[in-house]
């Protein structure tokens, strides 16, 4: 999985790389399957659920929360919040992260955004060590969020991770301290605050993938899967 999860950390900085106006998210696609291909990987989010999910990685712009589906008719403009998230799979073990970066210059709403998303995320993996439960991670997550006037979705949710994307335990954004699952050495968990400037509410577009806020507001996503340790927690999607 470490290694499955520094691949899929070299697909998301070279989609990175491309985050560019006027670059269409198929172009970002293409250059994602082509890191895969390079390492004999697949991801699995191509054929995934119903309808198949038709790419490698999910591209979703400003009010897009996840599951954006890319094509050749979007194009990235200065100013986009674009979140990018891709799993990898290598030698039947999986790896998933995510990350969101702006296009150009972005507004100052948007980088608070941003900043409040990845510090959800590193408050929620400092959770991930023996004697802890999953409810700590999410309590920590939905605190750092809320105390800074942003909104969790509670549709969506960070998950085990391991032989198959989508395992048990489901670890939610929002939760109660000391409950839960107890965390124990060498559980793989994705830890993913999806995080939204107006509002907890989503709704999923006619494409029945792409998941928006309700109120139009922007949002932002981090992710990185993490193994407890007997130490400290350990990520897997890092290079
Ligand atoms: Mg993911
Ligand atoms: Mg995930």
């Amino acid at each position: 999985m470490r290694e499955a999860g520094r691949i899929n950390a070299k697909v998301l900085a070279t989609v990175n790389e491309l985050l560019k106006p006027g670059v269409s998210t198929a172009d970002l696609n293409a250059a994602a399957e082509e890191v895969l291909r390079k390492y004999g990987c697949v991801s699995p989010f191509k054929g995934y659920g119903h309808p198949p999910f038709p790419a490698s990685i999910t591209v979703s712009i400003n009010q897009e929360l996840v599951h954006g589906i890319p094509s050749k008719y979007r194009k990235l403009r200065e100013g986009d919040l674009v979140s990018i998230d891709c799993g990898t799979v290598l030698d039947g073990l999986v790896a998933d992260s995510a990350f969101t970066a702006g296009v150009g210059e972005i507004s100052s709403e948007a980088r608070n955004l941003l900043e409040v998303t990845q510090g959800a995320l590193n408050a929620g993996i400092e959770m991930m060590r023996i004697g802890y439960r999953t409810g700590d991670v999410s309590a920590a997550i939905q605190k750092y969020v809320e105390s800074r006037g942003f909104f969790v979705t509670r549709e969506y949710t960070g998950h085990g991770v391991g032989r198959q994307m989508h395992e048990g335990p489901q670890v939610p954004n929002y939760g109660k301290a000391g409950t839960g699952i107890p965390l124990k050495a060498g559980m793989t968990i994705a830890i993913e605050p999806m995080v939204l400037g107006g509002t907890a509410e989503t709704r999923v577009l006619p494409d029945q993938w792409t998941v928006v806020s309700a109120d139009g507001s922007l949002t932002a996503h981090f992710e990185h899967s993490i193994a407890v340790t007997e130490g400290d927690p350990l990520l897997l999607t890092v290079l």
